[in-house]
């Protein structure tokens, strides 16, 4: 008999159409958090490339990053950052605002949240048009951190972000697009 090859991580993802508005496919990464193999390799791939590099932060964008992050940072056995929207976080920040579709969104980072020189993994769930990524990043170099990489579970590579943050000298790693 033959063994039914394994489920990678894009197998664990749902396409859901028409969310949040029409013509929007979204991809849904509840599926993959929720099965336990799915979550774990999607971590350890997410990590696999940055095998034998220091980190001092994972810095994570709201919302979906945050769950990610938060398994990075303790793998990692580093501190996590969040970068959230406007309005969420409580001390003192620092705030970038960047194009969207339609308007405009901010993202911010507590001024403290980093130091000089700290070596940071940039993490989100997808890249699509990488304006939320890039604030995320500006934020971090305006702290004075150094972003080793950007990853990301989902690359949407029709959108331009990967090219963007390359653009930008970064180093940007997807498991599937
Ligand atoms: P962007 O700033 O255009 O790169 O958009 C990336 C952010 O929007 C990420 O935080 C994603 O979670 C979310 N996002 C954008 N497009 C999608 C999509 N098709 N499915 C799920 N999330 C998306």
């Amino acid at each position: 008999a033959t063994v039914p090859p394994r489920k990678t991580v894009r197998d664990y993802i749902r396409t859901i159409p028409d969310f949040p508005k029409p013509g929007i496919m979204f991809r849904d990464v509840t599926s993959l958090f929720a099965d336990p193999r799915g979550f774990r390799i999607c971590v350890d791939q997410l990590l696999d490339p940055f095998a034998g590099q220091r980190f001092d932060k994972v810095v994570a964008l709201e919302a979906r990053g945050f769950i990610l992050g938060g398994a990075i940072a303790h793998q990692l056995n580093v501190g996590f950052v969040p970068v959230r929207k406007a309005g969420k976080l409580p001390g003192a920040t620092l705030s970038e605002e960047y194009q969207l579709e339609y308007g405009e969104a901010t993202v911010e980072i507590h001024d403290d949240a980093l130091a000089e020189g700290e070596k940071v993994l940039v993490v989100d769930d997808l890249l699509a048009t990488g304006g939320t990524a890039e604030a995320g990043v500006r934020l971090c170099e305006r702290l004075g951190a150094e972003v080793i990489g950007c990853s990301f579970v989902i690359d949407l590579p029709a959108l331009g972000g990967r090219a963007r943050l390359e653009r930008m000298g970064l180093r940007v790693e997807t498991l599937c697009a």
